[in-house]
């Protein structure tokens, strides 16, 4: 099966390669693992002056890293610039704090000296998704470098392109080629090379069935995972907040990346009192935002990255609507087969409807009515996903005491659901499990290892 960059505005494709065979990737496999000896022995500063300078060039390239997500998935060229420059901060970020993440940490015993020591553990492989193409990699790739481990990338198919670019970037920056490789594979030869006991541990970002998939393997060969998996977030509107900012902040969340962010605000959850004023607001800025080719600076959204994710999430709107969800805002996809989709809101969601239990992973906002805070947050809770989350309330003490009930790996009070270096990210329940980022990301794959001395 060759790998295809497609072009989701104009459904055309602009490249395809073809893809590496096994014995391609075994011998690529042997180069990382021969690197994964001499990588841990630079010096966290040497490790730390090519993160700078892959930071670097991530700021130089930008425009061309924007190109190429607007060209293969869709994202407009101006939010591509605003991801390779989240990836250099995420460089930057490791580049500084590593060495102090992990350093030795002294533990008191009965030895005469006893502490905690961070060492590599090798090759791990990443699986990962074409909604962020460069910020899902990078947020694994600059904590595994820095650690002392080397990568290699599974990227998802339709973003060959950017998979190859980013490769380029650590290249450029000094990193020893084995050290970072891009791997232009289908999914069909992820379970050999997860089987082979050069790789040590495997990250994924994806869906729950991929997830599913890649650790069932990695299990049968014991083998650490990090998943990070799809979401529904709540998003709490109480009567006493401030509803036209909730409802500003709802619209950006839903339709980050065309709808199509595993934090993206999706379960709208708003108290009785305010949910004609929110949905007001809310359709009033989806209906405000400008759609079109990603490559025009004007553009605020594009397509989804392929027809097919439209198509699905048209059957979930259909059967939702067929089940008793209530269109409050008509859009979605002008025909079957196209992947650009308007902005819907769709409310009256209970349970039984596809809606109520699965991800949309599109611009669909899904309302539903609480009656009070205790309510709200029973809804939220009501979901087999736990990534995000938002509380908006007046009362920034009930919002704290609300984010402490609420089943998921981060909840943001008054503000938007965003990644960020300094905090961890990940997910409970069929979100998943394992944190990314932070000083918590970066010890998902060392051997945590402890040193007793008499
Ligand atoms: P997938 O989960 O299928 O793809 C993510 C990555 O996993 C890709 O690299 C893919 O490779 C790989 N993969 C898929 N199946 C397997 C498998 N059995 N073994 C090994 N690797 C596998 O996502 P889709 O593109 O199909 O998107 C569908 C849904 O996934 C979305 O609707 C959303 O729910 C969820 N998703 C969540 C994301 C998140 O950020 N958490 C990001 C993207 C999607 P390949 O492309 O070659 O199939």
């Amino acid at each position: 099966m060759p790998i295809e960059s497609y072009n989701p505005y104009t459904n055309r494709v602009l490249r395809r390669f073809t893809a590496f065979s096994w014995a391609k990737t075994e011998r690529i496999l042997g180069q990382a693992h021969r690197a994964a000896a001499t990588w841990p022995a630079t010096t966290f500063a040497h490790r730390a002056g090519v993160l700078r300078r892959a930071a670097a060039l991530l700021r130089e390239r930008q425009d061309e890293l924007a190109r190429l997500m607007a060209l293969e998935m869709g994202k407009p060229i101006a939010d591509g610039r605003a991801e390779a420059l989240k990836c250099a901060t995420c460089c930057d970020y490791y580049a500084e704090h590593a060495e102090e993440f992990l350093s030795d940490e002294l533990i008191k015993t009965d030895a005469g000296r006893s502490f905690i020591s961070y060492q590599p553990i090798g090759v791990v492989l990443a699986v990962m998704p074409w909604n962020f193409p460069f910020w899902q990699v990078v947020r694994f790739a600059a904590p595994a470098l820095m650690a002392g481990n080397v990568g290699l990338l599974k990227h998802a198919s339709n973003v060959p392109q950017c998979a190859l670019a980013l490769e380029k970037i650590f290249h450029d920056a000094g990193l020893p080629p084995a050290c970072f490789r891009t791997l232009l594979i289908g999914s069909d030869l992820v379970e050999k090379l997860i089987a082979d006991d050069r790789v040590m541990a495997v990250t994924l970002t994806g869906s729950e069935g991929a997830g599913a998939a890649v650790a069932a393997t990695a299990g049968q060969h014991i083998k650490k995972t990090v998943l990070e998996l799809g979401g529904s977030d709540p998003f709490i509107v109480l009567a006493d907040a401030d509803v036209a900012l909730a409802a500003k902040t709802a619209a950006q969340s839903r339709m980050i990346n065309s709808g199509q962010s595993c934090i993206a605000a999706k379960r709208f959850i708003v108290e009785k009192k305010v949910i004609k004023e929110f949905i007001s607001h809310l359709k009033t800025h989806l209906l405000a935002l400008r759609p079109g080719d990603p490559l025009d600076e004007a553009t605020q959204y594009g397509p989804m990255a392929r027809p097919d994710l439209a198509d699905e999430l048209s059957e979930q709107v259909n059967d939702s609507v067929a089940q008793g969800a209530k269109v409050e805002l008509y859009g979605g996809q002008a025909k079957p087969g196209t992947a650009l989709f308007r902005p819907m809101i769709l409310s009256n969601i209970k349970p039984g409807q596809r809606a109520y239990a699965e991800e949309l992973f599109g611009p669909v906002a899904l309302v539903l009515e609480a009656k009070n805070a205790d309510d709200a947050v029973r809804l939220a809770n009501d979901s087999r996903f736990g990534l995000g989350a938002a509380v908006w309330t007046g009362d920034p003490k009930k919002g704290e005491a609300m984010a402490r009930q609420i089943e998921s790996g981060a909840v943001f009070v008054n503000g938007l659901v965003k990644s960020m270096s300094e905090m961890p990210f990940g997910g409970v329940k069929k979100s998943g499990y394992g944190r990314e980022l932070s000083y918590l990301g970066i010890r998902e794959f060392v051997n945590q290892k402890s040193i007793w001395i008499g």
